[in-house]
Formats: structure tokens, C-alpha cells, sequence
């Protein structure tokens, strides 16, 4: 028998394994707040419990399931890619992104992907497995040492190469001090892998960084992207937990949206979009549709129309009586995967399909992307087996 990780034990778990272990109660909650509120990942360094206990953690259970292989830094230190290697030898990354004003991480749910969107560098490897909830849990804890230490080394954001195209800094305009970030503000679940897929353990998760007692994470810090199961998002709007919802469209129609989006066959447009309208009714949150523009593909201005009149309910004889979704676009310019046929589309086309969505009265933004030469930006994490 593996020992079991400690990582995918919630409070109530640990306390019957100190149970077990004949120890009071008051130690489990000791080593949660070492684990989620210390970020403390050696039991050496749990120096409020007996050293008989640090030992008996240290030689019966398992902290780090996931082995860090490499670090890579882009835009001055600010995005941080962390590859790591899971005990099986299939290969995940996470991603650090510090902003003035807050640090994001953006978490992988599963190893691979089974979607096989025609996109996306983590589709193309199909699935290796899906992660577990410590594994998922521990990419956030990662990053919030990460963050630490990068605090701690001084390499505050005044340092580093930040200066835009136009020769001004990028944190002149930050709302606070940059050196106040002092944890990690924002969880993404928009890594390798699709999070409704492996729904329990994935749900676990943000319920294991949600806890007041331990990590604390706010719900509406918390985002997850979906490539659109619609059953699990029903499931979703549930849940009575306000984390926010993004859906990858990516095409107004279906025959398009199958084409890119293969899982479109199983859950077509209608049923995606019936299921997101209930999420809306019953949660009252907006949600995001992701659209990610493949030039010549799905960028053209009629496109954009038809997709414009998707949300706002209307059908294509263009009846305005439709009711529109409680929603918002985020457009993202595809970001180049090696030896794809596809196009990033150029800076006008973006423009002008925004455009017509604004001119719709569809809200509407572009997303400005971090990491682009470490592959760390969206979709373009690829993982696979370690060396
Ligand atoms: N599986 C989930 C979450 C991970 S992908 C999903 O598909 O939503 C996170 C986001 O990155 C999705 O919106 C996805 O469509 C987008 N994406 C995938 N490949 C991309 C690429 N090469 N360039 C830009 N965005 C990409
Ligand atoms: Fe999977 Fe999302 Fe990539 Fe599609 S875009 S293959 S769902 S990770």
C-alpha cells in the first residue's frame, strides 16, 4: 500500500487519520494550517507538533506528489512556468502570472486532454489521465511559495524588464504597491486538461481552496473554462458556490463548431446554450464565452454577426424579441502551436470582430496574453511523458 498523500485528504480525512494514529483532534487542524495557511510542505518544518508525529508524517504519508522539473520565466520574471513530472512520469504545467495588483494561477485538471480540439497544443496528445485533487491543489500551493519567494528575492515588479511598446511601464498605473501582493489573488482552472471531465476530484479541489480554515481562496476569485459540457455545467449551477464560469464557443454555428470543437457533436450549440441560460437563471452570474480567432476561419465579420445574434437570443430572420444571455466575450488571438496549418488572425480582424460585437450590444473584450515564448500561454501547454 502507497502512503497515502496528504494532499488529498480534506480536514475531515486527516482528522480520522490522526484518529487512527491516537492523536487529539487539535493536531489534524494543526497540520492543515500548515499545509494551507504556512504553505509548509516538510513536516520537519511543522515545528509546533511533537517531533514523534514529524516523523511518523514524514515516513507514513506523502506531501509532494508533484516533482518540479523545471521553472521557466518570461516578461521579466512576471509569468512563471512550472513543469512538473507526476509519480506515473506523465508531464504537467501551471502557470504563475504576476500583475501589479494581483497574482493568478492558472491550474491543469488533467494530464492531456481527451477533447482533441484542432487547436490546442494539449488536445493533440489525447488523455493521459486525469489528476487527482491533491495534484490540483498542490499546482496552487506551488505557486503561492513561488510568489513568496519571488517577493522575498526582491525581484519586485520595479525591477523587472516591464516597459511597454511605447516605452512606458506597465505598473505605472497600478491601483496599490506592487510589493503587497502578498498571496495569490486568482485560481484559473484553464490549464492542460478539461475540468468538468474530471469533475469530482476537480470540484474537491476548489472546495479544498475554498476553505475558510485552510487556503481561503473566494469563490469569485476562482474562474473555470470549459470546453462546454453541458451536462456538467448544469451540474455546475448547483453547486451554490459563485466561482465564475467560462465556456470556449469559439464558433457561432454547429457545423463550424464541430469542426474545431469535436465534443460539439455531443453537446451541439442549442443544448450548450440551453444549459448555460439555466446556469444564469438559477446562479444570476454572467458568464464568459472564450473565442478564440483562427484567421479565415471563424474571424470573418458575418461570423461575428451571427455569433452577436446567438447571444442576444435572436434568430437568423433577425426577431429582436429574443432574450439575451447574461454574458460577456473574451476574445482571444490564437497563440501559435508548432506544425498547426492554422492562423493567428492580425490585429484588424480582431479589431473589427470585436466591433460587430459591441456595435451588437454584446460586451466584449481581447485577451492580452503573458508567456508566449515559454509555451506558457492558453493552449499552449503540451506536457506529455518526462524524459
Ligand atoms: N479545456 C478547457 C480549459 C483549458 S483550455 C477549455 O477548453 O475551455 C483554456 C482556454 O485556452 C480555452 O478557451 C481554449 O479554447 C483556449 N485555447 C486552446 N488552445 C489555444 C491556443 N492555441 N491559443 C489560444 N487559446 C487557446
Ligand atoms: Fe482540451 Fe480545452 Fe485543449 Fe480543447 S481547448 S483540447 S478541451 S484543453
Amino acid at each position: 500500500m502507497p502512503n497515502p498523500a496528504l494532499y488529498d485528504m480534506n480536514l475531515a480525512d486527516l482528522e480520522a487519520l490522526l484518529r487512527d494514529w491516537g492523536q487529539p483532534a487539535f493536531r489534524a487542524r494543526q497540520i492543515y494550517r500548515q499545509l494551507y495557511v504556512n504553505l509548509v510542505h516538510d513536516p520537519a518544518l511543522m515545528t509546533d507538533l511533537p517531533s514523534r508525529l514529524r516523523e511518523r508524517l514524514a515516513t507514513e504519508t506523502t506531501f509532494d506528489a508533484l516533482r518540479r522539473v523545471r521553472t521557466q520565466e518570461a516578461d521579466g520574471g512576471t509569468t512563471r512556468k512550472a513543469i512538473f513530472a507526476l509519480p506515473d512520469g506523465a508531464v504537467i504545467e501551471t502557470v504563475l502570472m504576476i500583475y501589479p495588483d494581483r497574482a493568478t494561477v492558472c491550474v491543469s485538471t488533467q494530464a492531456g486532454c481527451a477533447m482533441g480540439c484542432v487547436f490546442c497544443a494539449t488536445g493533440k496528445r489525447g488523455l493521459l489521465r486525469n489528476l487527482s485533487t491533491g495534484e490540483m491543489v498542490e499546482q496552487v500551493l506551488w505557486a503561492s511559495r513561488e510568489l513568496r519567494h519571488w517577493q522575498d528575492a526582491g525581484s519586485g515588479l520595479q525591477d523587472a524588464d516591464d516597459r511597454r511598446d511605447d516605452g512606458t511601464r506597465w505598473w505605472a498605473d497600478a491601483p496599490i504597491p506592487v510589493r503587497q501582493i502578498s498571496r495569490v489573488s486568482n485560481i484559473v482552472f484553464m490549464g492542460m486538461g478539461e475540468p468538468l471531465a474530471n469533475y469530482d476530484r476537480w470540484w474537491a479541489a476548489v472546495q479544498r481552496l475554498h476553505d475558510p480554515q485552510g487556503f481561503n481562496m473566494g469563490a469569485r476569485s476562482m474562474t473555470v473554462s470549459t470546453v462546454g459540457l453541458a451536462d456538467g455545467i448544469r451540474r455546475l449551477a448547483h453547486e451554490g458556490l459563485p466561482i465564475n464560469l467560462a465556456i470556449s464557443l469559439h464558433a457561432p454555428d454547429d457545423a463550424l463548431r464541430s469542426a474545431l470543437v469535436p465534443i460539439n457533436e455531443h453537446f451541439p450549440l442549442a443544448d450548450l446554450l440551453a444549459a448555460t441560460r439555466e446556469y444564469t437563471a438559477l446562479t444570476g452570474r454572467r458568464v464568459s464565452f472564450e473565442y478564440v480567432l483562427l484567421q479565415g476561419r471563424n474571424d470573418h465579420p458575418h461570423q461575428a454577426l451571427a455569433l452577436a445574434k446567438l447571444l442576444r437570443g435572436h434568430t437568423a430572420e433577425g426577431a429582436d424579441r429574443g432574450v439575451p444571455l447574461l454574458c460577456h466575450v473574451n476574445l482571444i488571438p490564437w497563440n501559435p502551436v508548432p506544425g498547426s496549418p492554422l492562423g493567428r488572425s492580425e490585429h484588424l480582424r480582431v479589431a473589427a470582430f470585436q466591433q460587430v460585437l459591441l456595435d451588437y450590444g454584446v460586451a466584449c473584450t481581447v485577451r492580452v496574453e503573458r508567456g508566449g515564448e515559454i509555451a506558457a500561454a492558453c493552449g499552449q501547454l503540451a506536457g506529455g511523458h518526462a524524459a
